[in-house]
């Protein structure tokens, strides 16, 4: 502690620090005491009568510090541990932890469980992890040894996936590896359903956990439904709807890797003799090509707007997508629609869908209002972290 540089904030800007919000941005800086700080360094945060406030870590960029604690207190084993400890109490409080019917879940969801810029999933005994900001990559060695201390033989080996999470400017220099052990990718359970997660080659870290709730509610509205899956990458919303007895699935994605490992998905958990087809297209051109036949039909897309910069144009897709979807779904059917950008707010989104519903003219009733899981949790200091949003309607 006593070498790290010392960061004092500009009178006034410490208001947020009161409220306990976890983020410090570059324009809240007066001044540093010692060297200038490193990219993801541990920093002192002073207010502007030099008092103690905060510790966390440093980044160029926007958003110049993370913050770790609101204490006076060292970083070190013990504190890394306690932080994993606790999330791991949360989880068990769930029901996630040691339940027999779903072994895969989220440890660490960033600033939901403060530690901002930290994620970590569980997929039965291997945890993956992915750091967002250079000074959780920096301190990977203590999350993988904390990790081990709280969960013991529960864990036996830790991914750190980082390369693809990191800012731009330290991306490159990180490599994919175990921190300890090694596994090799085998399936999960989630809800008793099988999936295979590879968290090696897979889109973040393998498999999107964020969903569960979802994907259950899909499996209770299925029966009887012939339902098109769009974005649906390891097919999970595809496998709830043959659970629940839907009598047709197409699962549509772009990319070819995805609607294989969809298929694979569907053939460990019903065979090869599933009502089931993978379809690789692109979801707006798919969606020009179908008829009314689809009586459920679900819209989980990327990301659209990672920047508020480019919200205009994420807005616009999501109309466009979902009008489509409204004009082509069958009288009486549900569509399941989702936003997981963070830029984009829950009555925005709310918005969009309803001049999507107006452009095709159809009647729509709201039956759900859908969020993150419990699991993905979201601190009342920051509520930028409730970044999914979904809406289920019912189309006459
Ligand atoms: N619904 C999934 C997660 C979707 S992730 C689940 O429950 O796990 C988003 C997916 O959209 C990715 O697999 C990506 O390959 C796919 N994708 C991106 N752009 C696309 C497009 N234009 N058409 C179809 N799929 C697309």
């Amino acid at each position: 502690m006593n070498n790290e540089p010392q960061i004092i904030l500009r009178r006034g800007k410490e208001e947020s620090l009161l409220r306990y919000h976890p983020w410090i941005f570059s324009g809240a800086i007066y001044g540093v005491i010692g060297d200038d700080p490193k990219e993801g360094q541990l920093v002192t945060v002073l207010d502007s009568e030099r008092n103690f406030a905060a510790r966390g870590h440093f980044q160029h960029g926007s958003i110049a510090v993370r913050i770790l604690t609101f204490e006076n207190e060292a970083i070190d084993v013990a504190w890394w541990e306690g932080r994993i400890a606790s999330a791991c109490r949360l989880r068990r409080a769930l029901g996630l932890v040691d339940n027999p019917s779903t072994t895969c879940y989220r440890l660490i969801h960033g600033e939901g469980d403060s530690l901002p810029g930290l994620v970590i999933d569980i997929y039965g005994r291997i945890a993956v992890m992915q750091a967002h900001s250079m000074g959780m990559y920096l301190a990977r060695e203590e999350i993988a040894r904390a990790i081990r201390a709280v969960c013991g033989d529960a864990i036996e080996a830790v991914y750190d996936k980082s390369s693809g999470t990191l800012p731009g400017q330290v991306r490159t220099a990180a490599i994919d590896q175990y921190l300890f052990g090694a596994a090799v990718p085998e399936p999960v359970l989630e809800n008793g359903k099988k999936f295979l997660v590879n968290w090696e080659r897979g889109q973040k870290t393998g498999f999107f956990l964020d969903q569960r709730d979802n994907r259950a509610l899909v499996e209770h509205y299925a029966r009887g439904r012939k339902v098109l899956n769009t974005f649906c990458y390891t097919g999970g919303f595809s496998v709830y709807a043959l659970q629940g007895g839907a009598t047709q699935v197409d699962s549509v994605d772009s990319s070819q890797r995805a609607v294989e490992t969809a298929r694979e998905n569907v053939d460990l958990n019903f065979g090869t003799g599933a009502l089931h087809r993978a379809i690789t297209a692109d979801a707006f051109e798919y969606l020009k090509t179908i008829d009314d036949g689809y009586g459920m039909i679900i819209l989980d897309p990327p990301a659209f707007a990672k920047h508020h910069k480019v919200l205009g144009n994420a807005l616009q897709g999501y109309k466009r997508l979902n009008a489509r979807a409204f004009s082509q779904i069958r009288p009486g059917g549900i569509l399941f629609t989702f936003s997981c950008s963070q830029a984009v707010g829950r009555e925005q989104f709310r918005q969009t869908i309803f001049s999507a519903a107006a452009i095709a003219g159809r009647q729509v009733r709201i039956l759900h209002q859908l969020t993150q899981p419990a699991d993905h949790p979201v601190s009342i200091y920051h509520p930028e972290g409730e970044y999914l949003k979904g809406l289920v309607l019912y189309v006459e």
